[in-house]
This record gives C-alpha cells, structure tokens and sequence, in this order.
C-alpha cells in the first residue's frame, strides 16, 4: 500500500517537496475496524488550510501525518457488524491507497445503482452541497435576480449557476479561459459566461450585469471580487464560500486593507448581506439535498464534469494545479475499481 505524507508547510505555493509518497505494509482490521481500499480521492482547495498552522474551522495536518481527503472507498476486510467485503462507502481515509477505518471515519455507503460512484465526491456530495445549502441559507436566488458565481466550471460554481437557473435567475458565470467559459455557457446553460483573465474582464462583467447583481456566490475573492463588488445592488446577498485567489498567500501583503473603509461602506449604504460559512453547518439538510440533486441527477437537469487523474503518485501536482486552474471540473484521483 502506499500514502502520502505532509513533509513540510508550504511557504506560498505548494510545491511536490511539501509531500512524500511513502510504501507501507497493509495491516489488518482490529476488532471495530473496516479495512478499506481507495477507489476515488477528492482533492479540494480546503487542504490547502490544513496544511498551514493558521488559525481556521478545523486543525490542521501535522508534519508526517497523512494528507487529509474526502474518498470513495470498497470495503476489502470487515471487523464492523454494520460492513461488509464488497460494500462501497464515502470515508475521510485521505491520501493513500488503503487506509483502516473506524466506523466514524465513513459517512455513508453508497449504492452504485444510484449514481456513479465519483459523484459522492462531487456534484451528489460536498461540494455539490455547498451549492445547494449556501443557496438556500444565504444566497435565496429568486425569479429574474442576477447570479455571479466565479470557479463556475468547478465542482461547488458550476452547481450554483444551474441551481440559480433551476430557480429562475440570470446566471452569470466567470471562469478561468475560454474553454471552461464556452462549457459554462452551452453546456451547464448559464446565460453568461466570461472570462477573469481578459484584459477588460471588469467591463465586461459589467455590460452582463446591465440590472446589478442580486447573489454573488463567492469563491475566489482578489480581482474577481474588485469587479464584482461596485455592482452590488442594495440588499444584494453574498454567501462566502472560498477566497481560493489568497489561499497562496503568506498574510504578508497587507495592501488590500486599504479598502476596508469603503467596503464597509457599502455594505451599510446598500444593506449588503455578506455571510461566511462552512458547509458543515447546515448538515441537518443533509437529506433534503440528496432527495432533491438525486431527482435532477435522474432527470438530467442537473450536470456535471470530473476532471480525474491517475494514481496516488499524481495527487501532489494536480493539487498544485487546483490552486491556479489546472483543473477542468471536480478533480478527482482515481485509485481502483471495484
Ligand atoms: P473548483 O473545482 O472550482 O477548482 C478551483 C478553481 O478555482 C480553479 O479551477 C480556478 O478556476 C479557480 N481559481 C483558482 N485561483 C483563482 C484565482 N486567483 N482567481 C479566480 N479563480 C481562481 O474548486 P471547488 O469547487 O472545490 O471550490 C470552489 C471554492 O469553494 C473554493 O474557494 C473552496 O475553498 C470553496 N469551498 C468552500 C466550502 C465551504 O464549506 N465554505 C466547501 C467547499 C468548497 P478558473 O480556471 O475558472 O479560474
């Protein structure tokens, strides 16, 4: 079996020395234990967090622990009642090809007839969730309001732009370059679609926003937020969900500060809502989302790309690309088959 280990804190960007691929001997399952062996290992922008000691929701991974993860994973050996051999299960077994588990490391199992299995890491899980609860809670996007959701051809945006349209909004997506723009658009069916790296990105968020913005679904913040901001109509809503743009960032470049007074500013004169929070939150909905995205799933409204790459040994690098757009849909590791 292999895993990869947390080697050192990145200083800015990640690079492959802040990880090490290790080989172990498989162990076998202690009374209460499941051992599992990785099928799918999500990679998400949030572990970039858990790899820095600053203060956050959740404490981060140790030097020469192994990395954390979100996977689909098949049950190969079973000292748990409630398990079997055979069985496929959502679990945090983290970066490594087989993992032994308690019961409290599995979330659920899952049932292949359903939905690709992949999804539970997708668009039928997390991220998708994020979506669908920030929505809901915060963003409460309704009949002919504007939408701006950047990332939105990744895993949490591009559910945000078709649930607004589920509802009736004008969704307006920013991605990163004309591919993931042009699937945004004729694919997910946002009306809009542009894209952040253009020159006169701002000008052109503008002329797609000709009645302001009603929900802006944050992912990114930086210059994504700079344009979008000025275009906020009063009591427009903002859940925020992810400043990836900064994830990179040592704290050291204060400059942004400088406009705190008229941020504030306008959140007062325009009776602004700007609300952070953490999916976990609202996890007593969890059900709810799972009844209402499997129907969409089933009934083809609601659509999805995974972007997978092979093997345990390429997850550094693609996390690498996460942080700055390699990735084109919700990346995924693929590890085995059942
Ligand atoms: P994605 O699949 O969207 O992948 C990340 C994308 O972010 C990249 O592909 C890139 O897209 C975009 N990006 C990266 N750097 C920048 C930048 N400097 N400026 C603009 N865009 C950038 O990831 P997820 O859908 O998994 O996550 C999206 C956001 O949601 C993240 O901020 C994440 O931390 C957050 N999140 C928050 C949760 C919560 O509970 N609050 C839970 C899950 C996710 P492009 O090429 O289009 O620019």
């Amino acid at each position: 079996a292999q895993r990869i280990l947390l080697a050192a804190r990145p200083k800015g960007e990640p690079t492959p020395a802040d990880f090490r691929l290790e080989d172990v001997e498989l162990a076998e399952p202690s009374q209460g234990q499941v051992l599992l062996r990785v099928l799918y290992l999500s990679l998400d922008p949030y572990m970039r967090g858990r790899m820095s000691t600053a203060k956050s929701y959740a404490k981060p991974v140790e030097i020469g622990e192994v990395m954390e993860g979100g996977t689909v994973a098949q049950v190969i050996a079973s000292r748990d009642p409630a398990y079997q051999a055979g069985d496929i299960v959502l679990a945090y077994a983290g970066w490594q090809t087989h993992a032994l588990a308690s019961p409290k490391q599995i979330v659920r199992k899952l049932d292949p007839t359903q939905a690709p299995v992949s999804t539970a890491l997708g668009v039928y899980g997390m991220p998708g969730f994020t979506a669908w609860s920030g929505l809901r809670e915060i963003g409460k996007p309704k009949a002919g309001e504007t939408l701006v959701v950047a990332a939105a051809s990744g895993a949490v945006g591009s559910v945000v732009g078709q649930i607004a349209k589920l509802h009736g909004a004008r969704a307006v997506g920013i991605a990163g370059g004309p591919d993931k723009c042009a699937y945004v658009r004729d694919e997910l069916g946002f009306d809009v679609a542009i894209d952040h790296r253009a020159p006169d990105f701002a000008g052109q968020l503008k002329q797609a926003c000709p009645d302001g913005i009603d929900v802006y679904f944050e992912n990114v913040g930086g210059a994504v937020w700079d344009a979008v901001w000025p275009l906020l109509n009063t009591y427009a809503r903002v859940p925020l969900c992810g400043l990836i743009a900064s994830y990179n960032d040592d704290g050291s470049n204060k400059g942004e500060n400088d406009r705190l007074p008229a941020l504030m500013r306008s959140v007062l004169t325009r009776s602004i809502t700007l609300r952070g929070f953490i999916q976990s939150e609202f996890v007593r909905s969890y059900p709810e989302f799972l009844k209402e995205m499997g129907g969409w799933l089933r009934d083809g409204s609601m659509r999805y790309r995974e972007d997978i790459v092979e093997g345990l040994a390429s997850a550094p690098d693609a996390f690498i690309g996460l942080l700055k757009g390699r990735n084109f849909g919700k990346l995924l590791v693929h590890l085995g088959d059942p």
